[in-house]
């Protein structure tokens, strides 16, 4: 086992790695940016370094700094969190070729995963189901195209292979558009990405957002710890989510878990790692793999009391993962709320000094946050400040527990979601559960 590991990220998810190393008898080192310095990362971990001033590119997108800071400290092995590096596979291998361990995927794994043409093909491979679409890139020749668009049925997505974060996608209705859409996606992937491939997929109309939950070893063991919900999203920024997905059932669990556990196998996947589905009407589409830890990976540990992090760390020491499929055991219901520093009503991010802060606590709560009072929230970075998670023998329990966590929390001096989020836990629609990715901007056009 590492005895000493250097995390490269900040708030609440560095926090998190800070308290998993200590858990696990591992030194931390906590890189920080000008503007963290007084952070409770920082703070709380064994040692800290800062490696540059408060914009990203200048810190944590730092891969010199990053790993001059491993170096120095004699850190062996790097966690990137989620965001900044750590989906980037030139700085994973920056890490292996500095000698240090990278504590997630291979830099190969991570390429392939991230182009989604070349993720979507990896999946038909290993019998993952795919929304049906082009099987690659987009023909050339424009009758073949309309042809294929014909087949597949309108509306048709038009996606960018190295698209993310919600961006380089667009929606045709009818063929008249098709042409056109196709450019003009392309340019734009050009230009954002700087790689113009193009394929085209069913755009499902009123589909949930199902992401299946894996952990894999160097030894070739992998397993699932079963699925999310993340439908609840606001420009494709997810907002609530829950495990179990409401509605499915223990046989689909198994079948569409299996299904990952053999993509992970054939493509020699090792780590912590994320297959996100569209669901509709009672079948799984493969969008796309997440290779690092999530957000919302707390709900996961929640229901299976499996730590990923330490999962994480452990297959990334090269030791073999601690568990067996058989060993997976789900129990009740766990909700995540996204506390965000940003206004109710308009959105926009509320950057500033908290005055007062109280999150709630109790039986069947679990927090995750960095902030506390007096904390200054930077402009600099996203607006995360907690993540509120609850879990209950079931989903009305767990509803009740997030209703009466939401009425304690305080943040002050600052604007949050807390409001946003109260509401929709009283929100009979939501309640009832089984909700579509469009719910709640459709929600929020009606009641804001
Ligand atoms: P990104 O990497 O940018 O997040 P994804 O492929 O995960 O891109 O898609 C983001 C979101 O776009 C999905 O969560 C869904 O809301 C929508 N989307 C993507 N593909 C489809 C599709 N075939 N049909 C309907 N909606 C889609």
């Amino acid at each position: 086992m590492f005895k000493k590991i250097l995390i490269a990220n900040r708030g609440e998810i560095a926090l998190r790695i800070v308290r998993a190393c200590k858990q696990m008898g591992i030194l931390s080192v906590a890189v920080y940016s000008e503007a963290d310095k007084d952070t409770l990362a920082v703070r709380l971990a064994d040692e800290s370094i800062c490696i540059g001033p408060a914009p990203a590119p200048k810190s944590y997108l730092n891969q010199e700094a990053i790993i001059s800071a491993a170096l120095i400290s004699g850190a062996e092995a790097i966690h990137p969190g989620y965001g900044f590096m750590a989906e980037n596979a030139a700085f994973a291998e920056a890490v292996t070729e500095a000698g240090l361990v990278f504590i997630g995927p291979t830099a190969k794994n991570i390429r392939q995963m991230g182009d989604k043409v070349e993720a979507k093909h990896q999946m038909l491979l290993a019998g993952v189901p795919c929304v049906p679409g082009s099987e690659g890139a987009l023909p050339e020749e424009q009758s073949e195209v309309l042809a294929l668009a014909k087949e597949v049925g309108y509306p048709v997505i038009i996606k960018a292979a190295s698209g993310g974060g919600g961006r380089g996608m667009r929606v045709v209705e009818k063929e008249s558009d098709l042409i056109k859409a196709i450019s003009m996606t392309k340019s734009e992937a050009e230009a954002n990405f700087g790689d113009s491939v193009v394929y085209l997929e069913r755009y499902l109309q009123k589909p949930r957002h199902i992401e299946v939950q894996v952990l894999a070893d160097t030894q070739g063991h992998a397993i699932h710890l079963g699925e999310r919900d993340c439908s609840m999203q606001r420009r494709h920024q997810k907002v609530i989510e829950e495990a179990p997905a409401p509605g499915i059932t223990e046989e689909q669990r198994q079948q569409i878990g299996e299904a990952c556990v053999t993509a992970c196998k054939r493509m020699g996947y090792v780590g912590a790692g994320t297959f996100e589905f569209l669901y509709e009407n009672g079948e799984f589409f493969f969008i796309e793999m997440n290779t690092r830890i999530q957000v919302e990976h707390t709900l996961t540990e929640l229901i299976s009391s499996i730590d990923i992090v330490q999962a994480q760390i452990t297959v990334a020491a090269g030791l073999p993962l601690p568990y067996q499929q058989g060993d997976v055991q789900l129990s009740g219901h766990a909700f995540e709320c996204r506390i965000n520093a940003e206004n109710p009503y308009t959105f926009l991010p509320t950057p500033g000094k908290i005055s007062y802060c109280h999150l709630p606590a109790g039986m069947g709560v679990r927090v995750d946050s960095h902030v506390e009072t007096g904390s200054v929230i930077p402009p600099s970075y996203d607006s995360l400040v907690a993540k509120i998670c609850v879990h209950a023998p079931d989903r009305p329990a767990a509803v009740n527990y997030m209703q009466a966590a939401l009425s304690e929390a305080k943040i002050e001096g600052i604007d949050t979601n807390l409001a946003l989020h109260k509401r929709l836990f009283a929100d009979e629609g939501f309640n009832q559960g089984e909700v579509s990715i469009h719910y709640l901007e459709q929600w929020i056009e009606q009641n804001i």
